[in-house]
């Protein structure tokens, strides 16, 4: 059941995120949006509203715990609990590792992989305590199988991957009920791509996109599904491929 749950979404300012909040909503989820850029959370937040459902957003910056916490504490007091949180926030600056842009792979450990970690922590005492629960991630198909370019990026979709498995794993055996989703999206057409700075990367996975992606709508669906299951179903792995893409 989706209606009046209430779910906390990380880069929930574009692409994927967004999508996600604005179905989800529609469906009568009480959505808790957190990204860096303030305005477009609010016109999210406003375009949410005036379709009648509700929203609330906090400036969020996932490589800071305190700000994920503080997150997940507004959707407590605005909305009175959290029973999902939607790990969605990420960077795909891909480059060879030759090129040694390190300071790009300092990042995306921080955002892809800490980032999710911060989520976790910020909800886990709380599923705990109410035996009860949800975590959604956005690892990557690159998180399933080795792309040329995607070593860093795909090492920390790979680690979300067993997190999330592992998180479930334990649940299960301390009884908590705390369900896992990991989400394996191909190529979606969002704002990711602007992250990358290496040129030639740049270039060649813009043309790949231009003729093989797909509309962040096809993942916000499958997030949809995972949270509509019952709670003793954990639906916890979803491959989403364009049709076009091999
Ligand atoms: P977008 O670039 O449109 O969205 C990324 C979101 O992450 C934005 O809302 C951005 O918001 C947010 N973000 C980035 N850094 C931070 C940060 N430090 N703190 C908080 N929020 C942050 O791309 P997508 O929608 O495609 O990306 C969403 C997820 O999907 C990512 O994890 C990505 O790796 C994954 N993915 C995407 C695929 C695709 O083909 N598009 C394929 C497979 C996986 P802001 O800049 O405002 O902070």
């Amino acid at each position: 059941m989706i209606k009046g749950k209430v779910i906390v979404i990380t880069g929930a300012s574009s692409g994927i995120g967004e999508a996600s909040a604005k179905l989800l909503a529609s469906n009568g989820a009480k959505v808790v949006l957190g990204a860096r850029r303030a305005s477009r959370l609010q016109a999210i937040v406003a375009d949410i509203k005036k379709a009648g459902g509700q929203a609330v957003y906090q400036v969020t910056d996932v490589t800071k715990p305190t700000e994920v916490q503080d997150l997940v504490a507004l959707a407590k007091k605005k909305f009175g609990g959290i029973n999902v949180i939607f790990n969605n926030a990420g960077i795909m600056p891909s480059s060879p590792i030759s090129a040694l842009h390190t300071q790009e792979w300092n990042d995306m450990v921080d955002i892809n992989l800490k980032g999710v970690l911060n989520g976790v922590a910020a909800v886990m005492p709380e599923f705990t305590k109410q035996k009860q629960g949800q975590i959604i991630t956005t690892s990557s198909v690159a998180g399933l199988k080795s792309f040329v370019g995607a070593g860093v990026y795909g090492a920390t979709k790979f680690a979300v991957r067993n997190l999330m498995e592992v998180i479930r794993m334990e649940s299960a055996q301390e009884g908590t009920n705390i369900r896992t989703t990991s989400l394996y999206p191909a190529a979606i057409n969002t704002e990711l791509l602007h992250t990358i700075t290496d040129d030639a990367t740049k270039s060649g996975m813009e043309q790949f996109y231009a003729q093989v992606g797909i509309t962040p709508d096809a993942v916000a669906r499958v997030v949809n599904f995972a949270v509509d299951q019952p709670e003793d179903v954990n639906v916890n792995e979803f491959t989403i491929y364009p049709t076009k893409q091999a």
